[in-house]
């Protein structure tokens, strides 16, 4: 359910004080798409992609990392939700890293820190789902190039994986659209991806949640995402803008049979070129996507080599 402050379809109050102003959650009324106003978003920092090190508020030492770290989380100093709903995650002390370079063991300190958050923030009782995401690249939004991604708890299931759940979501089986399959993961391109390049991990058995995953899987995921993000940097041949994020059960109660993934998409459609969702997407709300998902699978299983899971 939508917290008390979310207006529909009126002018909200002008508010002064940042710190009410991002409450400022609105619902259309006949779409019933929700849009949070974030004004005081404007100011935060575009950090230049030639900045030295020594100007990285996440390097160590920096604004947000005052001491050494190995993976370090903190409250965004710029959030979108009041509350202290939104943090960051930074995933190495390496300025120049990524994941598809950090290697499986600094990445299972991502995913131990990832489950960590998940299940503190999850217990708050005015927290109904909590969204694990990241954004690479200047194209898709992100403003600081060191590598790191974000949190948003929600008070409220948004739509999205609400209707994940409720459409009882399980992974794709079919080996046209595979591209990686270990003991404990799966790793497929979607049916319908909108975007032209897509794959979806998930556990091969039905598991709710990343604090659900015992060790074993924790260690073997960090393998499975190793792999995967050096393929979709070895699929163009240079590294690739992407956007990823966790579906996890909702904490509202409503559990159910919730069965977690991690989404990865990016618009390149070839080295350098996006696809821009346009307007006849955004005007009708269906897509169009010139890249065959059985075809992109082909290419990313393709890729294996020697160090593949
Ligand atoms: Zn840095």
């Amino acid at each position: 359910m939508l917290q008390q402050n979310v207006v529909m379809g009126s002018s909200p109050t002008p508010k002064d004080d940042p710190a009410s102003s991002v409450a400022d959650i609105r619902r259309d009324p006949a779409l019933g798409t929700v849009v949070h106003v974030v004004r005081h978003r404007q100011g935060r920092p575009n950090q230049p992609t030639d900045v030295v090190n020594d100007d990285c508020p996440f390097c160590p030492g920096g604004l947000e990392a005052p001491d050494p770290y190995d993976v370090r989380w903190f409250v965004n100093r710029w959030p979108a939700m009041a509350d202290d709903r939104c943090e960051v995650v930074l995933y190495s002390p390496l300025h120049d890293a990524s994941m598809a370079t950090l290697g499986a063991p600094a990445i299972a300190r991502v995913i131990d820190l990832w489950a960590e958050r998940t299940a503190t923030l999850g217990a708050r009782p005015d927290v109904d789902y909590v969204l694990v995401f990241e954004n690479r690249g200047a194209s898709v939004g992100a403003t600081i190039a060191h590598p790191h991604g974000q949190i948003y708890a929600y008070d409220h299931v948004p739509d999205r994986p609400a209707r994940l759940f409720a459409g009882s979501w399980k992974p794709d089986t079919d080996p046209a659209r595979l591209v990686v399959g270990t003991d404990d993961w799966t790793v497929t391109v979607p049916f319908a991806s909108e975007f032209p390049v897509a794959v979806s991990i998930a556990p091969r058995r039905c598991t709710a949640d990343l604090p659900s995953l015992d060790a074993t899987r924790r260690a073997s995921l960090s393998e499975v995402l190793a792999e995967v993000f050096g393929r979709l940097d070895a699929l163009y041949g240079e590294p690739i803008p992407y956007m990823m994020w966790i579906n996890q059960r909702p904490f509202d109660g409503t559990t159910g049979d919730a069965w977690m993934s991690i989404d990865i998409v990016s618009p390149w459609r070839r080295a350098g070129l996006a696809r821009f969702i346009a307007a006849a997407e955004v005007g009708a709300g269906e897509y169009f996507n010139p890249v065959v998902p059985e075809e992109i699978a082909a290419r990313l299983r393709a890729l294996a080599d020697d160090q593949s899971v």
